[in-house]
């Protein structure tokens, strides 16, 4: 086993302008203003890297979520967002990313804070990533447009036709724990460019962010109504947001499970829905690469935000010739990924996000233990405090493993050797999930030839884990349906209609 290096597990303090958000009484931003609920439930939130509850946030009910989504429904139905020159909008996006870039360093030490992740990592990830989806979907506002088309049967000039394309309505976005800031700005920013009002659900364990992003859209002077949020549990906020019938979309980005709940849930007012879901996405590395120059990018794709990524290399498939030098590899450069409190300037990786998913994690590896796999390197708990665990890596696994099968969701990655394309194609195949892959060679052929095979929303090529806001992203199979960003993130806030005028 390779060395972790000691780090001393002290959480250093936080800054006057994080405390005085933590401080906040719990409320919710709903119709533009900030709300107390009219009940006493709350959510503590904890800090991950020490265990410590250190604030509260409303428990919205359903009375909660309704109040939300009648104001987010007045002010679509009045057209205060969506009849507004496009251009306008587009301003309102753009004054909310230079608001974003104004307050950087808060939003990047308070998701610091309550997820757990490096600051450093906020800082040059989460929070940029935010600012650049709004600027990116601001130009969207003034570019959303039908098209003319002729009828098939009917004679040249005969019919004037052409498609509008609309706003959908009220969108409830339902987002995850592990990048809270940028999935919830991945769906704003692309509802408000459409024209659409929203309700916002944050998760549970991570509202901070996104409740002091309202503060920014008050300031930004978006009208009333557009922009709502509700803080609470899935099974009460986020379900009334799926089954309320003036909610005309769901955007949701969570687990696989919760996903197949929402459609079902979804289907009794046909709701559109775009679900972003999980991963269990190949790295394949071709023998023609340099084994320890793929050993430290792998282990990125695995240990970055404690492989608490939707599309975290959490298997890696290395050619027969290169197998023991890309294992060792990644064996030497997993105590760079040791993981240390968030504000700790040297983290890299910090603590799992909660105490359930630390055990959850804890569980595969020990799964994978008994069933037979090695561990390479980690598979412990370095601290008594705050949910840690060393970045870990196991081999001589089999398909059959859950560690191999299921989404683990934390610091774990199983490395397996393959022989031949047909063979690393149908093997990186074999799950249930299709979110992403990346393939590692020099070799253009190899390299399109898995491109086309690899059944993945995105295939990477010489690089892991990187989303741009122009691309589209999304998966296959059980990883999801629609796809954010990019002209396909827009469309899914959009209705197409058809106008047939006679002559
Ligand atoms: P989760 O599914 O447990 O929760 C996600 C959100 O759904 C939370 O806000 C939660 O409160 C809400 N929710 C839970 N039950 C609900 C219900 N019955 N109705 C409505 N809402 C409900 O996911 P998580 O544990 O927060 O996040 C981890 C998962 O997210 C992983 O599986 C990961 O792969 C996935 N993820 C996917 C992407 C992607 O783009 N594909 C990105 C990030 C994370």
């Amino acid at each position: 086993m390779n060395e972790m290096p000691t780090t001393r597990f002290s959480q250093p303090p936080y800054s006057e302008a994080a405390a005085a958000m933590l401080d906040r009484q719990p409320a919710l931003f709903i119709d533009g203003r900030w709300t107390a609920a009219d009940h006493d439930g709350v959510l503590e939130v904890e800090d991950p890297s020490t265990g410590q509850v250190i604030a509260r946030i409303v428990d919205a009910t359903e009375e909660d979520v309704d109040r939300a989504v009648a104001a987010a429904r007045r002010a679509f139905d009045d057209g205060r967002w969506s009849g507004l020159p496009p251009v306008q909008r587009e301003r309102g996006l753009r004054r909310l990313a230079d608001l974003l870039e104004a307050n950087a360093e808060e939003f990047a030490e308070l998701e610091a804070i309550d997820n757990g992740k490096p600051v450093g990592m906020a800082r040059a990830v989460d929070i940029p990533g935010a600012i650049s989806q709004l600027r990116y979907m601001a130009g969207w506002a003034t570019r959303i447009a039908g098209e003319q088309i002729a009828p098939a049967n009917a004679p040249d000039g005969a019919f004037l036709a052409y498609t509008r394309r609309e706003p959908l309505g009220v969108a409830g976005l339902i987002v995850p724990w592990n990048f809270p800031l940028l999935m919830a700005v991945q769906k704003i920013a692309p509802a408000l460019a459409s024209g659409c009002t929203l309700v916002l659900k944050p998760a549970e364990q991570t509202s901070l962010t996104a409740l002091r992003f309202a503060d920014l859209v008050a300031e930004a002077g978006l009208p009333d109504g557009v922009f709502n949020i509700v803080t609470g549990r899935g099974e009460v906020a986020g379900n009334r947001l799926v089954i309320h019938p003036d909610v005309d979309k769901i955007s949701f980005t969570g687990s696989t499970e919760v996903g197949k709940i929402i459609n079902r849930a979804a289907t009794d007012t046909l709701k559109r829905v775009t679900l972003e879901l999980g991963g269990k996405s190949p790295v394949i590395v071709l023998p023609d690469m340099d084994p320890a120059q793929v050993g430290s990018a792998a282990a990125s794709a695995i240990f970055f935000n404690s492989g608490q990524v939707c599309t975290a290399g959490s298997r890696v498939y290395a050619h027969r010739d290169i197998f023991d030098r890309l294992l060792d590899s990644m064996a030497k450069a997993a105590p760079s990924w040791a993981p240390r409190p968030a504000l700790d300037p040297k983290a890299r990786m910090g603590p799992l996000v909660s105490r359930e998913q630390h055990e959850r994690v804890c569980g595969y590896i020990e799964a994978g233990r008994k069933a037979g796999a090695d561990v390479v390197t980690g598979g412990d708990n370095p601290a008594d405090a705050g949910y840690y665990l060393n970045p870990t890596i196991l081999a001589g696994v089999t398909p059959d493993m859950s560690v191999v099968r299921e989404e683990i969701f934390g610091p774990v990655v199983v490395v397996q050797r393959f022989d031949d394309l047909d063979a690393v194609a149908a093997e990186a195949n074999a799950t249930r999930y299709g979110l992403a892959a990346s393939v590692w060679t020099r070799d253009v052929s190899a390299m399109h030839t898995l491109a086309a095979r690899l059944k993945a929303g995105t295939v990477w090529g010489n690089l892991h884990g990187n989303l741009d806001p122009a691309l589209p992203f999304g998966g296959y199979k059980e990883s999801g349906i629609g796809r954010e960003l990019g002209r396909h993130g827009v469309d899914a806030y959009l209705e197409t209609k058809t106008v047939m005028i006679r002559l």
